[in-house]
């Protein structure tokens, strides 16, 4: 069977201690290869390689760094259909996903931080008749980024992408449950060029190879993509040793529909941000919220069109939907299913695990999963599930379904359909989240801030914010 290597210091290495952990095809339920069970002993030499390579890499104009970072955006498309056939296969999502999405992204994360370097400009306050301020900008050294499993290539290069471009040398561990596109990575990167040591790429669990990152004392930020809880222990373990934080959490998006709405738009646009990628995307809105003059016309079309989702394999061309990613989410998503329907939800379609034919019927398939009938503060409704279950919920004022929309304790990004362009406003600005979405969804600029509030996370990605996350300022003060 396959195993996968690290990539530190410029070269593919076995793990240290010899132990590798198994990894399964979500479409099978068969294991497929198997990834190195890193330890700290692994994530020292990585720390080694960097700390050797960040004198070199640093010194480097943006203009050279960007230009390897061309090389390696250039690189992944060159190999686009090994990298598609690996992500949809490591993660479960239909081909086409991967085709139009996950990859073409990776390629377009480095080409937008490659060329970014270029354009940053220092700030500079003028104190009149007293001197100036300059504020210098510099990489802060090692830094560590680890990335969660739901949009593999493209949230691992999300962030390595600026963390290099601004100067720094980085370990970095994709999630141990799709970790195959983060290995061919490391192919990309010898050939373009890059010195060796500057990206490190260790596998392994969170619980080893992850924490070993948080607590290294060398390792001077962290940039983490995943859940909540993983977070707050993150913060626990790091915040005293003074390191940079950049945490991106988990979501309970509302979706809030008023009937006012381009009727036709927003329900082919609500099939996608419910149940694309199987509902497994940070930002999909799981709590629909819909006018009650509109609710029943509302019902009646978007079941109709969520039972026309085709789940299937993800090789399959008609797959709009793949499978969920493991075997223990599966259960944890098809456990909410059951919550759901303790709590008083009615289920109107879906509900169920989907059984396909060998070799597919060990694979882990969820029916689209469309519930009403629940309270907006029921723990269904109020605790992120990551994948494809929505519930709609009807309502007859503004003031109200910001109330349901504010409940939970996430804040990562909403939606908000309606053709009145005073409430479309009104509503943005009173709904509790980082990212909105008017009449739209997953509409990416790369530049612009990225990330959530409350327990959605800490900071800001893309754009400035993340080379200003990845360098540390100095100000200057001359005198007149
Ligand atoms: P997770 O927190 O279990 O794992 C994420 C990464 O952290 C993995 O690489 C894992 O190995 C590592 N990790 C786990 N425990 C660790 C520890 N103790 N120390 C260091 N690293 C550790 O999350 P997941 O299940 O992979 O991903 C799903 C979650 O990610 C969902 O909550 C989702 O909302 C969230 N997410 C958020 C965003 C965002 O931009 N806000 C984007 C995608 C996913």
């Amino acid at each position: 069977m396959e195993r996968i290597q690290n990539f530190i210091n410029g070269v593919f290495a076995e793990p240290t201690k010899g132990q590798y952990i198994d990894n399964y095809e979500p479409a099978s339920g068969q294991v497929y290869c198997q990834i190195p069970n890193s330890t700290e002993e692994d994530i020292e030499a990585a720390v080694i390689a960097a700390e050797k390579a960040f004198p070199i890499w640093s010194a480097m104009s943006g203009e050279e760094r960007g230009a390897i970072m061309m090389r390696i955006s250039q690189g992944i498309e060159k190999r686009m259909d090994q990298f598609v056939a690996a992500e949809s296969r490591d993660n479960g999502k239909p081909l086409s996903l991967a085709a139009h999405v996950d990859i073409p992204r990776a390629v377009s994360n480095f080409h937008f931080f490659a060329t970014a370097i270029e354009h940053v400009s220092s700030e500079s306050h003028y104190m009149e008749g007293v001197g100036v301020n300059y504020t210098t900008r510099k990489p802060i050294g090692v830094v560590g980024c680890i990335s969660p499993w739901n949009l593999p290539l493209y949230l691992f290069s999300w962030k390595i992408a600026p963390a290099l471009a601004a100067g720094n040398c980085v370990i970095a561990k994709p999630s141990e449950i799709t970790p195959y596109t983060a290995y061919l990575l490391g192919e990309v990167i010898k050939e373009s060029g890059m010195p060796a040591g500057v990206l490190n790429i260790v596998h392994g669990t969170g619980q080893s190879a992850g924490d070993a990152i948080v607590k290294h004392p060398k390792i001077k930020a962290i940039s983490f993509t995943g859940g909540t809880k993983t977070g707050e222990y993150i913060a626990r373990t790091a915040g005293p040793m003074f390191k940079k934080l950049s945490l991106e959490l988990g979501g309970k998006n509302p979706n809030i529909i008023f009937a006012d709405c381009d009727f036709d738009d927003m329900i082919k646009t609500t099939v996608r941000s419910s149940f694309a990628n199987q509902g497994q995307i940070c930002l999909c809105g799981s709590r629909i919220f819909v006018e009650r003059s509109i609710y029943n016309k509302f019902k009646e079309a978007f079941v109709a069109r969520v039972q026309q989702l085709t789940v299937s394999h993800p090789s399959d061309p008609n797959a709009k939907m793949g499978a969920v990613v493991s075997k223990p989410h599966m259960e944890k998503v098809l456990s909410y299913i059951a919550l759901a329907k303790e709590e008083g939800g009615t289920v109107l379609c879906g509900g169920h695990q989907v059984n396909l034919p060998a070799p597919y019927d060990n694979g882990y398939y969820i029916a689209p999963t469309v519930i009403e009938g629940l309270a907006y503060d029921c723990r269904t409704n109020q605790e992120e599930i990551f994948g494809p279950v929505v519930t709609i919920t009807p309502f007859d004022t503004e003031e109200e379904v910001l109330m349901m929309a504010n409940s939970t304790q996430y804040g990562l990004s909403a939606t908000i359909w309606t053709s009145d362009l005073k409430r479309a406003h009104r509503v943005a600005d009173k709904v509790h989240s980082g990212i909105v979405w008017i009449n739209s969804w997953l509409v990416r600029d790369l530049r612009t801030p990225f990330g959530g509030v409350k327990a959605s996370g800490v900071g800001r990605e893309g754009g400035w914010e993340a080379m200003r996350f990845f360098t540390e300022a100095k100000n200057v003060f001359i005198s007149y």
